[in-house]
């Protein structure tokens, strides 16, 4: 069945011709979609009851359910695990920083990645998300907390780039400028390091700041980390990154989880900063967040420090992610994997 949620306009008009309507039902519709974002054609109340009624019968509407909402008492972090249409449950997060509320989504149900640092993947994938169902996860934390969420990341659970097309779909109905009309530089996608999809996103030119898990200095650490590594080794994903900022003028901001004793020493500092010589680049540290499965510990605070010191001597551009809402499992998988257990 057809997901109502997940057209973009042309195919909407489409479909909606199909089922008989005049031309226009389609602008009244796709702006009860994505820009009043109703849960139910039932709420349409400008088309008439038998287009409704059609729209129940043949198509999916791929709206999420709140199953359960954690609010943080230090910083007012929400996290989400949302019910899909089949029952599967996802994650999001949404953030208050001072320009605004982010919200972090998911992009797929469990992760194939198998990083060994991260929740998302121990129990395995699922499926891909639909663009409506990635669409549903902003919608709804808008509705619940009454906000407009102006930044979006796409760093919950899943392999982005491993969902390509839907993926897509979903960038282009999130900036459609008669629905969210987010804008795409307020966009962030996060991969693992699927080279072959970064060319593909290149090509589509958009104005999103692409992140990439790097974790390592080099191939033989990011290789026990991450498997994705032995596919596509550090050269070869540095060069399509330094292609990616050619074609597009954006910068790259590689994300490394400091984990102690595993990536987080001076050395490994110098090495990286060698590694991304000359590129436009940031680097963000994330201390690893412990997972209950893994033994990883967090770098302390003079290590990270230490490490800060010697990249920004060597030229490179670095922060530190802010930890935010340590308090209810807010970072990658940990929610959902707590309830499917
Ligand atoms: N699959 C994508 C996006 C999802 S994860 C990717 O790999 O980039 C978002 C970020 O959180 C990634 O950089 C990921 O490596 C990182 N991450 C996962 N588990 C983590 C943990 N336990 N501690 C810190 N960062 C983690």
């Amino acid at each position: 069945m057809n997901d109502l949620c997940s057209m973009r306009f042309e195919e909407l008009q489409t479909q909606l011709l199909a089922c008989g309507a005049k031309k226009f039902t389609a602008s009244q519709v796709f702006a009860w979609l994505h820009q009043k974002q109703v849960t139910s054609p039932d709420e349409m109340t400008n088309i008439s009851k038998e287009l409704r009624e059609k729209l129940k019968k043949n198509y999916l509407f791929s709206s999420c359910t709140i199953e359960k909402k954690l609010v943080s008492v230090y910083d007012d972090t929400v996290k989400y695990l949302f019910r899909l249409y089949d029952g599967e449950l996802i994650e999001s997060v949404v953030m208050q920083y001072k320009y605004g509320y982010t919200i972090c989504v998911s992009s797929q149900v469990g992760c194939k990645m198998g990083c060994t640092f991260c929740a998302s993947g121990i129990a395995g994938f699922v499926r891909n998300l639909l663009p409506g169902e990635i669409l549903a996860q902003v919608y709804t934390a808008q509705r619940d907390l009454g906000i407009r969420i102006s930044h979006i990341v796409m760093m919950g659970v899943g392999e982005p780039l491993d969902n390509f097309d839907n993926v897509m779909t979903f960038l282009s109905l999130v900036t459609d400028a008669r629905g969210q009309n987010l804008s795409m530089r307020n966009i962030s996608l996060s991969t693992c390091g699927v080279v072959p999809m970064i060319y593909r996103l290149m090509e589509a030119h958009l104005q999103l700041t692409l992140s990439v898990s790097l974790h390592a200095p080099n191939d033989a650490i990011r290789q026990k980390t991450m498997p994705v590594a032995r596919r596509w080794d550090m050269e070869t994903l540095l060069q399509a990154c330094r292609d990616y900022t050619a074609a597009t003028s954006r910068r790259i901001s590689f994300e490394y989880a400091m984990i102690s004793g595993v990536n987080d020493s001076n050395e490994h500092a110098r090495e990286l900063a060698s590694q991304l010589k000359g590129m436009l680049c940031h680097v963000n540290l994330i201390p690893v967040n412990s997972v209950k499965e893994r033994d990883y510990v967090r770098s302390g605070d003079d290590r990270i420090r230490d490490f800060i010191r010697v990249l920004e001597k060597h030229g490179i551009n670095v922060t530190v992610r802010r930890t935010l809402g340590s308090d209810i499992n807010a970072s990658c998988g940990q929610l959902r994997r707590g309830e499917t257990k």
